[in-house]
């Protein structure tokens, strides 16, 4: 069975124990090669990739010498500015050899909590897919301080894929899955294919093993699986030492899939609701407010006020006519464009703002209706 094939977007984590021999410190290039060769496939099939890609600490160590098992924070910092060079030139090379372009992405923590932050780097992630390119990340690890750091890619790599709604995170590393116990501790553990739900037995499983390059063990994946699959995203762990790894997942390997816990959509009208302060109102007409029902953007032309200071991608409620919250959403336009453009016709909303603007207040894919058993759950 194709493990990828129910899948259009896929964000891949490749661990430093794929991409760095563990005795010379050297890029693993053949096996990077029948990476690209994979990833090009995918990409010529319609799906897009993103890859998180660790190893910079790996590279940088041999490349400044630096030898101890265990590097001081300075040290490791020091690694990582050295190794990422290193490390983006190996997958720009290497998917360049398909005429594939990468951008590259480094991020902090901050990035993926911070709305600001956040909707940039999503927009920018979704730019380099929709030209064609596959973004490579990796966390700002000389920058970062050990109190802002994810400190693995794991949990990084499901915060990447939950912020740009990949539909499934996979995780290459040197296990091919999750067992009942660590296997290499216990002869009897047995492997699981599919995980419906990360229940306390599951994450009991874990154990606490972690290979000696890479910092996150079957733990950190399980944190990982936790945050995709509340996102609704699915994520699926196999073992990536071999060459071809992604083909090896569409010609039926070895893996865990760990099912999402429930659909982006929900998810997402979730974080809406849930997690955001409200930052102003926009007041509708009646008609503006029928057409929301109907599943419509929120038109500049329905907005008959605006109140509140906010920002584009800040979260807004919106009123009907008699002051009733009837949806809220994340604004498409800041507070003052908002005052500019109401009660105007999309045409002069361009002309007032500018070509290549939102034309709209409130984009529907952004927003949650309050009707029925929503309102009655809020
Ligand atoms: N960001 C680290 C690096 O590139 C790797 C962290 C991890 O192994 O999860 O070296």
């Amino acid at each position: 069975m194709n493990a990828l094939a129910p899948y259009k977007r896929l964000t891949i984590k490749i661990g430093s124990a794929l991409l760095v021999d563990g005795k010379t410190g050297k890029l693993r290039a053949d096996w990077l090669r029948s990476l690209a060769a994979d990833i090009a496939a995918l990409k010529a099939n319609g799906t897009s990739v993103v890859i998180v890609s660790s190893g910079a600490i790996a590279l940088g160590r041999r490349l400044l010498h630096l030898d101890a098992v265990s590097l001081p924070l300075e040290q490791s910092q020091a690694a990582a500015s050295a190794g990422q060079i290193a490390l983006s030139q190996a997958w720009a090379e290497t998917l360049g050899e398909h005429g594939i372009v990468t951008g590259q992405i480094l991020i902090t923590p901050n990035i993926t909590e911070e709305r600001r932050y956040f909707l940039n780097a999503r927009t920018t992630i979704a730019t380099l897919l929709s030209l064609g390119a596959v973004p490579i990340i990796n966390e700002n690890d000389s920058v970062a301080t050990a109190e802002i750091r994810y400190g693995d890619n794991d949990r990084l790599s499901a915060r990447v894929a939950s912020m740009i709604e990949a539909d499934c995170l996979v995780l290459l590393s040197d296990i091919d899955g999750l067992y009942t116990a660590p296997p290499g501790k216990d002869p009897d553990a047995v492997h699981l294919a599919h995980v419906p739900e990360i229940t306390p037995e599951i994450e009991a499983m874990a154990g606490g093993a972690a290979s000696h390059l890479s910092r996150g063990g079957m733990t950190t994946k399980i944190e990982a699986g936790k945050i995709a699959t509340k996102a609704g995203t699915a994520m699926i762990i196999a073992k990536g030492t071999e060459n071809h790894p992604l083909k090896a997942l569409t010609e039926g390997g070895r893996h865990t899939l760990f099912a999402p816990f429930q659909s982006r959509a929900a998810a997402r009208k979730r974080w809406i609701m849930g997690t955001l302060t409200v930052a102003g109102a926009l007041h509708v007409d009646a008609g503006a407010a029928r057409a929301l029902l109907t599943g419509k953007s929120l038109l500049p032309i329905g907005v008959t006020k605006v109140t509140g200071v906010f920002g584009r991608g800040d979260a807004v409620a919106i009123l009907d006519p008699e002051g009733h919250e009837v949806a809220r959403g994340l604004a498409s336009l800041q507070s003052d464009e908002a005052q500019l453009v109401r009660g105007k016709k999309s045409q002069s909303v361009i002309e007032l703002l500018g070509v290549g603007n939102r034309s709209e207040m409130v984009h529907r894919d952004n927003m949650v209706l309050l009707t029925g058993m929503e309102a009655a759950a809020k």
